[in-house]
Parts: structure tokens; sequence; C-alpha cells
């Protein structure tokens, strides 16, 4: 994922101007730099492990990761009989393993910790000449890698924090799995998809807690942690009209080309009505205090009266809080004609749509349709993924989250996104599992956006907060529930 960094970074430059310095004891008592103690040495080790294993889409294999972190499991004493490896394919397995509860079903559904081992392609000669995309580097407090970040931080932690349970002799009363999978980037493999079709009663869940969320610094200064708990729906139109053609000489008012463009422009100025949940009110409200001063008060505005037209006008004029307020679609591709002497047969274009997710791709199709009607062109469904409803924000879930928040990071806001791209967390929604893009891992988005991108990173520092953050809301979920300052 990356569309976070993108979403929080404004925010983050507006919040580093206030005076607001909060607290980092307890997070800063977690690591300290040159004195990794035996849990953090062997998340490291695992870490390097699964970042120097190539799972790229094409050029790598993610089975190799998947069974290295079965034997890694194996190692911590996860029996074999509660390991799964298995895959469509020779290259794409998928790995879950489940830690058996005390009290097994009768704690309730197992807790699921979900992670893809799958990385966006990286070439080396596209990386600065210091590091190689597949060689775990350590440079001035940063790891370097492709997947650092996204998402083999996650994965990593999970599994050593295995090590850690048994070392301490903690046995959860719920069950706990961990599934580690494929092509979550891309690729038409997709482990969680899998999963659910082939394997479903081993992936069941309470709650799961993925990737999507992250807490956000700015010069080492903790600003807000937050929970994405909503994804928009990425649906594909193509806009389409046909003419019986012709030669050129002779054109006539009806135009294939003409048409499309008379439809795409009324689409490109087109907006789609505002729509606020409860996740986008809770964003708002809470980040208005770190915005800067305008953007704050029509974050304010919005969500006392959605119909508060200035607001609308400053809040949609920056592209990722419009994407926020509402369902967009862009034109992305285009293509028409068949000669240059010839009138055109066929012009066609792809909008690109990313739905709010109480909307349905059939409701976007007829609101395009309306908004193209007299161009006679047509509006067909070209690809679409099955709605992606909202995960509740439940006390039992946000409260841990919040007080393990408290307890390492001080006084900070705890703030609920949803996110403008897509993860697996969609595959859970769809079926109603809230699932939870958390993970204690804090970056500076002015100079951590890297996922997808060149000289992939994560802070040392972050590496290991996280690696506690989520140890603590493991147990804090899977039991048993103790005050989470006594652990
Ligand atoms: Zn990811």
């Amino acid at each position: 994922m990356s569309y976070l960094s993108s979403l929080t970074r404004g925010v983050a430059l507006a919040a580093a101007l206030l005076p607001a310095a909060l607290s980092a004891q307890a997070a800063s008592s977690v690591y300290r730099a040159g004195q990794l103690n035996a849990d953090q040495q062997l998340a490291r080790s695992i870490y390097k492990e699964l970042v120097e294993i190539n799972t790229g889409v094409t050029t790598g294999n993610i089975t190799t990761a998947a069974v290295a972190m079965a034997k890694r499991l194996r190692e911590a004493g996860i029996p074999e009989a509660d390991i799964f490896v298995g895959g469509p394919r020779p290259e794409k397995h998928n790995l879950v393993a489940r830690i058996r509860g005390s009290r097994g079903a009768a704690a309730g559904k197992p807790l699921l910790l979900l992670a893809h081992i799958d990385v966006v392609e990286a070439l080396k000669e596209d990386w600065s000449p210091e590091f190689d995309p597949f060689t775990f580097n350590e440079k001035d407090g940063y790891y370097y890698g492709r997947g650092t970040a996204d998402d083999k931080a996650m994965a990593a932690i999970f599994v050593a924090n295995v090590y850690r349970m048994k070392r301490e002799g903690w046995v959860p009363e719920r069950d706990i799995i961990i599934a580690l999978t494929a092509d979550e980037e891309s690729g038409p493999f997709n482990g969680v998809d899998w999963l659910l079709k082939n394997h479903k009663e081993k992936v069941e869940a309470e709650w799961v807690i993925n990737e999507g969320g992250g807490g956000t610094h700015r010069n080492g200064k903790v600003l807000f942690n937050t929970v994405q708990a909503a994804e928009k729906v990425t649906t594909n139109f193509t806009l389409q009209v046909t003419n019986a053609g012709g030669h050129s000489s002779v054109p006539r008012d009806d135009n294939a080309i003409t048409q499309l463009a008379d439809a795409l422009a009324k689409v490109g100025r087109y907006q789609f009505p505002v729509q606020l949940s409860d996740i986008t009110r809770e964003f708002f409200s809470k980040s208005a205090a770190e915005e800067e001063p305008a953007l704050g008060r029509a974050m304010r505005a919005i969500v006392a009266n959605p119909r508060d037209a200035s607001a609308l006008r400053t809040l949609s004029a920056d592209p990722r809080y419009n994407s926020m307020l509402r369902t967009t679609c862009v034109a992305t591709e285009l293509k028409g004609g068949h000669a240059t002497n010839a009138l055109p047969q066929l012009a066609e274009a792809n909008i690109n749509c990313r739905i709010y997710p109480t909307e349905t791709a059939e409701q976007v199709r007829d609101s395009l349709r309306r908004v193209i009607a007299d161009t006679g062109v047509k509006v067909l469904i070209r690809s679409q993924r099955p709605p992606s409803p909202a995960t509740k924000l439940l006390d039992e879930v946000m409260g841990p989250i919040r007080q393990i928040t408290k307890e390492m990071w001080g006084d900070i806001p705890v703030i609920p996104t949803m996110s403008t791209g897509a993860t697996d967390s969609r595959f859970f929604r769809a079926l109603g599992v809230p699932a939870y893009g958390v993970s204690g891992l804090f970056s500076d988005p002015a100079v951590d956006a890297r996922a997808h991108g060149r000289d992939e990173r994560m802070r040392v520092q972050s590496f290991y907060e996280g690696h506690e953050f989520l140890y603590r809301l493991t147990r804090a979920l899977a039991g048993p529930r103790r005050p989470v300052s006594d652990q």
C-alpha cells in the first residue's frame, strides 16, 4: 500500500508547525541504538531473511518466503499440524499458522494477523548505487530494501512475536492465526482471495489486523497514529461509441471521436455528491487540529454541516481530501479511429472510479449515464470488485489501540482513516469481518514515502516500536484480558 503516505503528508507538515511537543518516553525506551535485546535481534534476523528473498510478482518466488517463515514458526514451537503452506501455483504459496488458545472456540473466533509477503518489482539499477533492493542494508538509522515498509516489516514482526510469546510462556485465550500471503500488490493469485475460496476455515476470524495504518512523526516528534478502517473500491468503466464511419472528406454531425470527447469533458467536470461516514467524520474531526488553519476550519465545518458550500470548496480543492469526500472517476486511457482519412468507427475511453464504500458499481454507472445522456456514448462496466463496507470502530479493538498508543507515545490522537487505494482488508470487509489497518510503525511522509519506489526504507527505531506495539496489541486482543500496563 502507499496511499496512506500521500494522505497524511499534508497533515504531518502542518502539524509539525504546532507546538504540541508530545512525550515519546515509553516508545523511546523500547529501542536503544546499538543495543538490541535478544527479541529485537531475532526480529531483525527474520526481517533480513524475508527482505532478501525476492518475492516480486513476476521475477520472484513467494513460496520461498512462505517456506522460510514456516520453518521459523516450527522452530518457535508451533506444531507441524498447525502450519499450512499452499497456493494455486508452485511459486505462489501462502503461509497460514495457528497458535492455539487456552480456551479455543469458547474464547471466540481467532485473531487474524495478516501481512502480504509479495513485493513490487525492484531493479538494482533503479536504486542508489550503495543499495541493492534485495540486500538488507542498515544506514543512518534506517533499514533499506524492497519490502522493508510494504509489507515485510509487519510479516517479520508477527513471526518474531511468536518466539516472544513462547519465551514468555504466554498462552492466548483465543486462537491466533498468522497469514502471510501472495499477490497483494498485483498478479492474479491473490493469497487472501485464494484462501477464502479454498480454505476458508483456516482464516475465519473475529478481527483482522493488517497493513494500511501507521503513525506519523516529523523529525522524531510523534504526531498521531492511524487506523485504516475503510477503503474505496476500484471499478473501471468503458465509455464507448461506435459509428458506421465513412470517407473523411464528407463529415457528418455524428462522429465517434467528437462524441466521446464531449462525454469525457462532461465526466471530467462532474463531481459526485459528498458522502460522510462515521470514519471520515472522525478522520476530519481529529485531523482538523493537525492541519493548517484554513483546512482545519473547513474540516470542522463539513462535519457540522455536510452541505457547507464554502468548506466543501476548500476541501475539494485538495485532491487527497476531495477523494475522501466522494466517489471519484477519472479518464485514464483513450483509443479511437483507424485511419487518417476515415471517419472513426470506434472511440473508447477507460474511466477509473474509486467508489465510496456504500455505493455500488451499478449506481455509479447509472450516474455516469445520466451525466453523458445527450452524447450518445455508452457506459459499460469493464471490471469491478465487490463492495467493501467500512469496518465498525469496535471499542474492544479501538480501546486497546488507543491505550497502547498512549502508553508508548503519550497523548497523541488515534485517527481512523479511509484509504483511497486498496488493501487485502477488502476481502474480509466484504464478508463482514472487521479488519483494522494498524501497525504502530511510524514514518515521516515527507521523507519516507518510498513504498513501491526507489530506496524503500523503514526507520530502525520505528521497526522496534512497531514490534512492541503489535506484541502488546496481540496480547490485548487475544487475551487473557488484563490491563495492558501490567504487561
Ligand atoms: Zn502492502
